[in-house]
């Protein structure tokens, strides 16, 4: 028959068979029995989502004693910050897109890929339920189910509508690369139809009117880059029509890019109005119907109705439908986001992690959990601590909250004792200091309130960060190196996730961009617009997008944009 050796040799595939084999052989009695027993202790881990939260993640994963399902319906990375750039065909749709098998396929860790969507999450059971694609209809679309031992969600989140009527059916989102591919082409069919002869100068005005709704980043970026495809190119190839084009942009608070310094958005309001881009801020948009859409101004309470030849929504993020239903599972059906504790362990459970724009790390218990260090220290229940104390409870508290410790660092402040100072007064080393006061001076800090930006930059940084625990879990097992437990004995694994801020852009059209940079410092115009090209370029996935992404800037250099409705 086959010789017992070869046959184990059989019984296994890839480079980790061959790790099992040997390890089977140096036990001197290797059986099928053992192998698929080793096999089976290799973890399982699924990751939902091949997005900048899933794909960083992937990407730095190097422990091999994973067994690594990846189940996303995009078989592909896209770099969303150049989205807007595809709208107006600046960027190639393809140039910005990373094949997911490009990226494992060169991973030392057992990965495979699945193009399907999760559809429910049996958190209890530790499986996940999934339907295929449908791209082809050649089948119709499967369902599978999958085991995990370890699961790591990062679907990301999807656009927020806030249930206004007709917002769904009428306008177009920017999230995909597909939704920037139908903004390109709406844009061009808008100009085509309205250069047919026969129509009336209202019938004209009205295809040409492009409205905007949302004046974050992302919708302020859109109307930039429309504006110059407009401005550039366009109104060159349909001189006849050009003077009917308009450009609204509605905003609900007062202001464009709130989150911006005060100089960028005086900056940006600015360069809007000189680029007669029509700005209606302090205007909600309550109605869209195939025709209009009706807005009505917040101060004077009067709603008005405009046509409109295409509307893009850009108004902020919402929660996926499986995620949703896992918040119920999980009893966290109140909240808006899923939360995670500062591990990105989703909140009552060891195996499940939830990273990106998909969850949230819940702040809001830093409060009951500065009360737990404190009442371990308060050893004699007095409600006070001595300075020595307190100055060691203090290293606890930013071992385990580094946001705060960070915030500190902005603040100019060297330590929570600084805060309690700016609250209290001087306090002196015989003094005892009071919890309830140290409580109340650190309720002050909002930013503890406050959750982080959904951004890729945040999405990307967790991605690298759970990677190395999952990296470093047997090592840290053995000796932790996080945090002493508020609630328990001993440390935890790891250092929580600490969220380094780089900055962000805001690219403002005609060669120009907006840059707020660490520690508050505030850059604009065309040597940032520079800037940007180069971070953007060199923050490129691989290689291959990036030599991609730098002919398409040189194409439209030379010879503009393309206006073809392809
Ligand atoms: P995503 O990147 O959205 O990835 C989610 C993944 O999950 C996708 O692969 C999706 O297909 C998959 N998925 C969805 N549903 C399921 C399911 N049910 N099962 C399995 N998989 C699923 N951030 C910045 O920092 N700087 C910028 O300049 C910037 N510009 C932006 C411009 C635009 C137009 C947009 C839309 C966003 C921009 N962002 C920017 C924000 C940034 O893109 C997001 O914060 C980031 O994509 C979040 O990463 P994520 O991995 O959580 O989600």
């Amino acid at each position: 028959g086959i010789p017992k050796a070869l046959l184990v040799v059989c019984a296994v595939s890839g480079g980790a068979g061959f790790v099992a084999y040997s390890e089977a052989v140096s036990n001197n009695t290797p059986t099928v029995a053992d192998l698929t027993e080793t096999q089976i202790k290799k973890k399982r881990v699924v990751v939902l989502g091949t997005g900048w939260a899933g794909t960083s993640f992937l990407k730095n994963l190097n422990d091999p004693s994973y067994d690594v399902q990846v189940i996303s319906p995009r078989n592909y990375f896209a770099f969303t910050p150049l989205l807007p750039s595809v709208t107006s065909g600046t960027v190639e749709p393809r140039s910005i897109a990373e094949p997911i098998r490009n990226i494992i396929r060169k991973k030392k860790v057992e990965i495979h890929y699945s193009e399907a969507e999760c559809i429910k999450i049996d958190a209890q059971n530790k499986k996940v339920y999934c339907l295929s694609n449908d791209k082809t209809n050649l089948k119709g679309r499967e369902e599978f189910a999958v085991d995990f031992d370890y699961l790591v969600i990062a679907v990301g989140a999807r656009p927020n509508t806030f249930n206004i009527p007709g917002v769904e059916e009428n306008t177009l989102f920017l999230k995909e690369v597909e939704d920037a591919q139908k903004i390109r082409k709406t844009v061009i069919e808008c100009f085509e139809k309205a250069d047919l002869p026969n129509l009336d100068d209202e019938a004209r005005k009205k295809l040409l009117h492009f409205v905007v709704v949302g004046g974050g980043p992302t919708g302020v970026e859109f109307a930039a880059q429309l504006h110059d495809f407009l401005a550039e190119d366009l109104s060159k190839l349909y001189p006849t029509i050009k003077d009917f084009v308009k450009i609204t942009l509605l905003e609900g608070t007062d202001h464009i890019l709130n989150m911006f310094d005060k100089r960028i958005t005086a900056f940006a309001e600015d360069k809007f109005k000189r680029d007669g881009i029509n700005l209606r801020t302090g205007s909600m948009v309550v109605n869209v119907s195939d025709k209009d859409i009706s807005i009505k101004d917040i101060k004077s309470g009067s709603i008005s109705s405009e046509p409109y030849g295409m509307i893009v929504w850009s108004t902020g993020i919402g929660t996926r439908p499986v995620m949703i239903d896992l918040m119920k599972q999980i009893g966290q059906g109140n909240r808006r986001v899923l939360a995670t504790d500062e591990w990105l362990r989703v909140e009552g459970s060891d195996t499940i992690y939830a990273l990106g724009d998909c969850a949230t790390i819940n702040q809001r218990k830093v409060m009951e959990d500065i009360a737990d260090i404190f009442k371990k220290a308060d050893k004699d229940n007095s409600g006070t601590l001595t300075v020595k104390e307190f100055q060691e409870v203090l290293k606890d508290i930013c071992e385990r909250y580094p946001q705060l410790e960070l915030y500190l660092k902005n603040k100019q402040m060297h330590s929570l004792v600084d805060l309690l100072k700016a609250s209290k007064g001087d306090i002196k080393e015989s003094v005892e200091v009071d919890i309830e006061e140290f409580k109340s001076a650190l309720s002050q800090v909002d930013m503890l309130m406050k959750n982080l930006p959904a951004t890729a930059q945040v999405a990307s940084q967790q991605g690298v960060y759970l990677a190395n625990c999952f990296n470093r879990m047997e090592e840290c097992q053995k000796n932790p190196e996080g945090p002493l437990r508020i609630r328990g004995e001993g440390r935890h694994r790891f250092h929580p996730f600490r969220y380094r801020h780089l900055g962000q852009f805001a690219p403002l059209g005609g060669e120009q961009t907006a840059a707020q940079l660490p520690g508050d410092w505030v850059s604009i115009g065309h040597s940032t617009q520079w800037l940007w090209y180069s971070v953007y370029a060199s923050k490129q996935v691989s290689w291959r997008t990036r030599a991609l992404v730098v002919s398409d800037w040189l194409r439209r250099f030379i010879f503009g944009r393309d206006s073809s409705s392809l």
